[in-house]
């Protein structure tokens, strides 16, 4: 059963780099409250959070600059639903291969990531994918972006590219290799918004 935008509940979206305000306008279309988290008191605020596209190193980095890292770390540990896609999907993974020494991921879901495995920013790349639940292929777009090269038993795949999980899910954390949030079709931020 759909249960549609979830009347009263925010979702807040990482606003400190990369493609945030995409997300915004992909949940606004669906009707829901969203929130650019910047500090502990826009944390506070709300009870979902997305980790959107754009450079992983330099989203680690700001967290710690902007002492985010630990309030964020500690209502992931609570079961705060979160959403990554490409390098969100990076923060939010077990480990990081070929990362900066320094980088580091909330491991909040079971997977281990390589970065940049789809090749350089001009091997950026469009195709349709099946996702599991939805009724018709949805439009992906990747840029530079991460392979799961490893997947817990407790992860569940929904979409997959060649061999690779690239659309995954364990508990109510979420997380893609691509960019659902460029482009028209809100399917997949809806399917997030069933797990709030
Ligand atoms: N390659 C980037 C990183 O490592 C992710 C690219 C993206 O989010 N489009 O963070």
């Amino acid at each position: 059963m759909t249960r549609g935008p979830q009347v009263g509940q925010t979702v807040g979206v990482l606003a400190l780099q990369g493609a945030f305000a995409a997300h915004q306008l992909a949940f606004e279309s669906l009707g829901q409250k969203t929130l650019q988290v910047r500090n502990e008191e826009d944390l506070a605020s709300v009870d979902a959070l997305v980790f959107p596209g754009g450079e992983s190193t330099a989203m680690s980095h700001l967290l710690r600059t902007s002492e985010m890292f630990e309030p964020i770390n500690s209502r992931l540990s609570e079961g705060m639903p979160a959403f990554g896609t490409c390098a969100g999907m990076i923060m939010l993974s077990t480990s990081v291969i070929d990362g900066r020494q320094d980088q580091r991921s909330f491991g909040v879901i079971d997977i281990d990531v390589r970065r940049n495995a789809y090749g350089r920013q001009v091997d950026s790349f469009e195709m349709d994918i099946d996702v599991d639940g939805l009724q018709s292929p949805f439009h992906a777009s990747f840029i530079r972006a991460p392979q799961v090269v490893r997947c817990g038993s407790g992860v569940s795949v929904l979409a997959n590219l060649a061999e690779s999980p690239i659309l995954v899910k364990q508990d109510s954390v979420m997380v893609a290799a691509f960019h659902p949030e460029l482009g028209v079709d809100n399917r997949i931020h809806a399917m997030f918004l069933e797990m709030l």
